[in-house]
This record gives structure tokens, C-alpha cells and sequence, in this order.
């Protein structure tokens, strides 16, 4: 029987170093496999049905739906609130709920985009159904939705390894105050964004364009804003009718400042309070699963933070008193590792609605490609609603695993559309009752019966 235990590089080295000196194989980076011995010294936790790693737009709505199937479900984050993206990156608004008028996505992100309405933290704008939402809201929201349903939820705990036998995935590792432990489970669901447990698994990823990237871009709070100017009541909104959300009037200005450094946009984001606004301008196209590209990225992105802020300052009246109110919690990551599934969803047939017989969520974004350098942007309108087929989101020969987000198996052009949240909470759902389905159907999760999934999927009111 093989039994073993794969650590990311840096964690793997450190665990060797306190148990066995020596035996590990050195890997500058990447994933290591390690003596089962190594599992010792992460305790078992707890044993579940499902667990999820990643608490973002897909994981937390996988974790809920898991649960309301009757799941023994949890859910790891390595931040201490949920939301991924939202909440870690400041992006928004939540995009896009409805093509042409018409809501396509519905189920349970429909349910929280309502919920977060009812307790004052969103607005939906239509016709496109974009959500504008309070970044602290949204946390709350989110939070209990998850504890509501009944699961149990690790955060502060980053998934470092996992613990395969016969190439099932029988437990993942985490780090947290508590040191390192371990949660068994029959099903995991990886919507860590960057394929994180689907790459320490052995799954085999995409090639990324030759290193090429969408680039990250670390957004933040900009507050003493007139929000109150025509100026900004046209562009924070993304109703579709006040015009474009690129502030083009700002943007040439900024244009004619030399020595900025590379932007896109700008885009400035509601954020549900009155002087204050999301600003998405800084990019640098980086590899964000590399520590030391990532944080040498970030550190060069937060300067450029108060760069752009004073340029603000000087060209917008609208921004002559604006001050730096908070950064997100980390860069947002457009684009990282995606896992080669049984299906690779190409831009061809997302563009032009493709309908697959185990189509399990929606997209109605238009594909949005930012480029790696400047403030160029491939927009490509699609000619009807696209459908995810669940055949993305696992890999042959991996049974209990389903990937859930940006990190399913797409080309590079149809991610620049179904990385956005409202498709990612869809793909969210349809991981988590797949995962639960294959439990009840007692069957690998590439053989579970998609018809009966589509079906459930309708019944907890997926458009579809
Ligand atoms: C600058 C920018 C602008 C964008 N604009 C929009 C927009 O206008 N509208 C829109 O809808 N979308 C937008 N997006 C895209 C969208 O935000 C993301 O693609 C989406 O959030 C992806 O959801 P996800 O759940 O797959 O992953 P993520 O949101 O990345 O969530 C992953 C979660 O997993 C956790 N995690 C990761 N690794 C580990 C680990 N090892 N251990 C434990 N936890 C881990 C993370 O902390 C996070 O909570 C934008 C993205 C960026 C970067």
C-alpha cells in the first residue's frame, strides 16, 4: 500500500529538520513527498465528510451548500474572515449576476447576495447585476452562513500538505497556533484559488501562457473622496448605464505625469460609504504561488499605492483631501495555477454559451483580459450566457477531488470571464453537493450521475 505524506518545500524542510535531519529531498520549490512518519507530527484534528480549503467567493458557498446537504463539512482559511478576494483583495463589485437583464446565476449566491441586501451591505445594480457590497458586511454575511449550516470552520490555518494513499487524498495538513494538524475527510474541495491542494495532490496544471500572466493588482481604500461629485456618482457604480467604469477624464491626466509607474483603469469601486472608495490602479504581472516574486511584488505595489494616491491628489478636485484609509489585506491574483481537468473549458465555446450536458454554472461576464504591462484590456463580449461543465472541476485519476473558482481547468482567455465572483460562488455550489452526492452515490466523484447533480442543482435554484 502506498501511503505518503506531501508537504510544500519550505514546510516539509522545516518538519525534517525537527524529526529526521537528512531525510527529506531538497527542492527549492515545490511540493516534496516525505515519509508517512512525518503525519505524526500533525494530530488528527477532526474527520469529516467534505473539507474545503479556501474561504473565498467559492469555498465558502461549497462549504455551505456541502452542509445543507447533510454533510459533515470544513472549511480552512488561512486569513481570519472569510470572502477570498472580496475581502482579502478589496475587489469589487461582485460581478456579474445577470446577461442581458436576465439573472443567470441564482441558488445560494443569490441567497447571500440577499442576505447581505437585508442587513444593509449590498446593492444590486442592474442590468447586469453587479453587487457593490460593505467589505465588513460582506465578512459577517458570509460567517454565518457557513456556521448556520452547520460547518465547522479552521481559520488561521493555512493548508501546507496533504496525505495521499493509493492516490486518494486521505487527509490534509495545517498549520495554525496549534502547530500542525491534520483533517481526514472522504471528499475535498480545492477553492484555494491557486489550485493549492490539487498541486500538492500530484494533479497535472495548465501552462501558463509561457510564464505569462494577468497582473496582480493590490487595491485599497481611498476615504476624503467626494463621493458626492458627478464625477465619481458616474463611475463607482456598474449599473451599465452611468458609462464606463474607467475614469477616462482621470486617466489621461495621469498619463501626462511622468515617472508614474504602470496602471490600468483606474476603477473606482463603491464601498457603501459615503467619502470613501475602492481604487484598483497598481499592477505588476508577477508568479503569485512564488513567496519571494509575490512579496517582492507586493512591497513595490504599496508604494506605488501612495504614489498614485498623491498624483490623485493633484489631478481630481474630487480626491484633493483623499487619504489612505486602509490596503487590502494582501495583492489580488487575477490569474495563478489552474488545474488540466477531464474538460478544459476554451474561450470559443464559453464565448459562444456552449452547453454541455453536465453544465453546472453560469458566467455572464464579458471576457476581461488584462494585459501583463500598461493599461491595455482584451474585452470580449459574449454572444449569450456561458455554462461551466463539472468535468472542469476534477481531474482524472484524482477520485475525491473537485476544484471550485479561478483555479478550474480553463484556458487562459475563458478564466479572464469565470474568475469573476459571481460565476465563482456558482461553481461553488455545484462543488460542494457534487462532493456530497458522490458520498451519498458512494462513487468517485468522476462517476457520480450529473443528470441527478443538474437536477439538484435546480431544485436549490441554480439557473442552469
Ligand atoms: C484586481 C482584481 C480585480 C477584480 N475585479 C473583479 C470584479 O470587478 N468583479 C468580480 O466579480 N471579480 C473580480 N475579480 C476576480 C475575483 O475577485 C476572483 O477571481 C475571485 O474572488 C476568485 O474566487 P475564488 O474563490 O476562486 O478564489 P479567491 O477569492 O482567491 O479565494 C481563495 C481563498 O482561499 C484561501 N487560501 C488560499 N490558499 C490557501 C491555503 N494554502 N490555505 C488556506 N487558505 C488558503 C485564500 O485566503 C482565500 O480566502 C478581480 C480580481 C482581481 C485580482
Amino acid at each position: 500500500m502506498d501511503r505518503r505524506v506531501f508537504l510544500k518545500s519550505g514546510a516539509a524542510g522545516a518538519l525534517a529538520l525537527a524529526l529526521a535531519p537528512g531525510s527529506i529531498s531538497a527542492a527549492s520549490k515545490g511540493r516534496s513527498s516525505v515519509p508517512a512518519a512525518f503525519s505524526k507530527a500533525a494530530p488528527l484534528a477532526g474527520s469529516y465528510d467534505i473539507v474545503v480549503c479556501g474561504g473565498g467567493p467559492a469555498g465558502f458557498i461549497a462549504a455551505t451548500a456541502a452542509a445543507r446537504k447533510g454533510a459533515k463539512t470544513a472549511i480552512i482559511e488561512r486569513y481570519g474572515f472569510l470572502g477570498g478576494m472580496a475581502t482579502m483583495g478589496y475587489v469589487a463589485p461582485i460581478s456579474e449576476f445577470a446577461f442581458n437583464g436576465e439573472r443567470v446565476i441564482g441558488g445560494l449566491p443569490w441567497e447571500f447576495v440577499q442576505r447581505l441586501e437585508a442587513l444593509g451591505g449590498a446593492t444590486v445594480q442592474w442590468p447586469k447585476g453587479n453587487v457593490d457590497f460593505d467589505i465588513e458586511l460582506y465578512k459577517l454575511c458570509a460567517q454565518r452562513m457557513v456556521l448556520e449550516a452547520g460547518v465547522d470552520l479552521y481559520m488561521h490555518s493555512s493548508l501546507i500538505g496533504c496525505e495521499m494513499q493509493d492516490g486518494t487524498i486521505t487527509s490534509v495538513i495545517i498549520e495554525n497556533k496549534n502547530g500542525l494538524e491534520s483533517l481526514a475527510a472522504r471528499r475535498f474541495i480545492d477553492a484555494t484559488g491557486d489550485a493549492d491542494l490539487a498541486w500538492l495532490a500530484g494533479v497535472p496544471m495548465q501552462s501558463n501562457g509561457e510564464g505569462e500572466v494577468q497582473p496582480s493588482s493590490f487595491c485599497f481604500v481611498l476615504s476624503g473622496v467626494d463621493t458626492d461629485s458627478p464625477l465619481l456618482q458616474r463611475y463607482m457604480y456598474h449599473s451599465g448605464k452611468k458609462g464606463s467604469s474607467e475614469c477616462k477624464p482621470i486617466r489621461e491626466k495621469l498619463l501626462e505625469i511622468n515617472g508614474l509607474p504602470d496602471f490600468g483603469g483606474p476603477w473606482f469601486n463603491s464601498v457603501m460609504h459615503k467619502g470613501s472608495v475602492a481604487v484598483n490602479i497598481t499592477r505588476a504581472a508577477v508568479d503569485s504561488t512564488d513567496n519571494r516574486n509575490f512579496t517582492g511584488a507586493e512591497c513595490r505595489l504599496r508604494e506605488d499605492i501612495f504614489k498614485f494616491t498623491e498624483a490623485l491628489r493633484s489631478v481630481a478636485p474630487e480626491f484633493s483631501n483623499c487619504y489612505v484609509s486602509s490596503t487590502a489585506p494582501q495583492a489580488g491574483i487575477r490569474e495563478s495555477r489552474r488545474i488540466k481537468g477531464v474538460h478544459t473549458v476554451t474561450a470559443d465555446e464559453y464565448v459562444a454559451g456552449e452547453h454541455y450536458p453536465d453544465s453546472v454554472s453560469r458566467g455572464a461576464h464579458q471576457i476581461d483580459m488584462h494585459s501583463s504591462k500598461g493599461t491595455g484590456q482584451v474585452l470580449i463580449k459574449l454572444q449569450q450566457a456561458a455554462y461551466m461543465p463539472y468535468r472542469a472541476m476534477i481531474a482524472g485519476g484524482f477520485p475525491n477531488l473537485i476544484v471550485a473558482g479561478r483555479c478550474i481547468s480553463a484556458d487562459r482567455k475563458a478564466l479572464a470571464s469565470l474568475r469573476v465572483q459571481a460565476s465563482c460562488m456558482g461553481m461553488g455550489q455545484a462543488a460542494g453537493m457534487a462532493a456530497a452526492q458522490s458520498i451519498s452515490e458512494g462513487c468517485n466523484v468522476q462517476d457520480i450521475h450529473t443528470a441527478t447533480l443538474v437536477d439538484s442543482l435546480k431544485e436549490a435554484g441554480a439557473i442552469l
